[in-house]
C-alpha cells in the first residue's frame, strides 16, 4: 500500500491518496482540489471524510461529477453537514457548498472497511474539533484529520467544538499513533518513533 499526500490550495488541508499497485482502484482521505486527480484518471472507489469542515470536503461535487460511482464515507453528523452550508462552514468562505450525492455511507465508531483484500481501514469517532470527526487507521497509518496534528493544539473554538472531548480524542489517537505513521489534516506526515 502506498500513501500519496496532496496539499490543497485552500487552508493547506491534506488529501491522502491510498493506492496499492496490485489493484486498479484507489481511495482518498478528504477531498479538496480535484484537477490533479481528474488528470490522472484514477479509479477512485471511495472518499473517507475526516470531518465536514469546508477545507476537507470542498472538491466533493467536482469529483462526483467525474466519478459518479465514488462512495462518500462520513459520520452521521458529517452527513448532515454535507447538506448544510452553515454546518460545513462553506457559507462563511463565500462559496456555499451543498453536496449533490446520495452515494453516502455513514460510519460509526468501531466500523471497519476493507480497502484491499488484505488491508482494513478501522474507524474511531474522535469528536472535539467538530462533532463529525472520525479518525481512520490501518496497521501502518493513522489519518487524524484535525483531531490530532502533532505539535499543534486542537482547534476547539469553531462552532460545535468541545475542548474536553477533543482532549479525550487526542488521548485515544496518541495510543494508536505510537506504532503508526500519522497522516494529519494539515502539515506533514510523521512517524513518531523515527524522530
Ligand atoms: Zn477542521
Amino acid at each position: 500500500m502506498n500513501i500519496g499526500q496532496h496539499i490543497n490550495s485552500i487552508f493547506n488541508s491534506n488529501t491522502y491518496l491510498i493506492e496499492d499497485k496490485a489493484y486498479d482502484y484507489c481511495w482518498l482521505i478528504d477531498i479538496g482540489d480535484t484537477d490533479y486527480l481528474i488528470d490522472k484518471s484514477l479509479n477512485i472507489k471511495g472518499i473517507f471524510i475526516t470531518h465536514s469542515h469546508f477545507d476537507h470536503i470542498y472538491g466533493i461535487n467536482e469529483i462526483l461529477e467525474k466519478k459518479s460511482d465514488c462512495k462518500i464515507y462520513i459520520s452521521e453528523y458529517g452527513k448532515n453537514a454535507l447538506f448544510s452550508d452553515k454546518l460545513n462552514m462553506s457559507k462563511y468562505h463565500g462559496t456555499p457548498l451543498i453536496c449533490n450525492s446520495n452515494n453516502i455511507c455513514v460510519l460509526n465508531d468501531g466500523d471497519r472497511v476493507d480497502l484491499f483484500p488484505d488491508i482494513t481501514l478501522n474507524v474511531i469517532a474522535t469528536p472535539g474539533h467538530c462533532p463529525s470527526c472520525l479518525t481512520y487507521y490501518t496497521d501502518k497509518y493513522i489519518f487524524t484529520g484535525d483531531s490530532y496534528i502533532p505539535g499543534i493544539k486542537v482547534v476547539t473554538n469553531l462552532p460545535k467544538g468541545n475542548k474536553i472531548q477533543a482532549q479525550e480524542s487526542v488521548e485515544k489517537i496518541k495510543i494508536l499513533a505510537e506504532t503508526r505513521t500519522i497522516c494529519p489534516g494539515h502539515g506533514e506526515m510523521i512517524t513518531l518513533n523515527s524522530m
